[in-house]
């Protein structure tokens, strides 16, 4: 009787749960809740005050919701969560969300 003891292959490439990323990589699970771009938003830390641009926001992807921290005292100032119910949009870490005048379309 022969023993398969073929592993499954472990795909290259997966993402590794942890990783801090910056802001652009939680920019699409902004953009179908704000109507801006979320990479043009400029954002203000509730805990330090510190205003950064989206992008230089530290982003943790992979947990239960995307989760943006401030660059300079990590405190958190924005989450997503999607649910059955819908999606949960928590921003009570930040005082200030800035959005940028688009230019009228000529
Ligand atoms: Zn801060």
């Amino acid at each position: 009787m022969t023993s398969d003891l073929s592993t499954p292959a472990v795909p290259d490439g997966g993402t590794e749960s942890g990783g801090v990323l910056d802001g652009n990589a939680a920019a699409g699970d902004f953009a179908g809740i704000l109507a801006a771009d979320p990479t043009t938003v400029t954002v203000r830390c509730g805990s330090c005050g510190a205003t950064q641009a989206f992008g230089q926001l530290q982003a943790y992807l992979g947990g239960p919701g995307t989760v943006l921290r401030c660059r300079e005292c990590e405190a958190m100032v924005a989450r997503v969560a999607r649910t059955p119910q819908g999606t949960w949009l928590d921003i009570s870490g930040s005082s200030s969300w800035l959005f940028p005048r688009t230019p009228d379309p000529v």
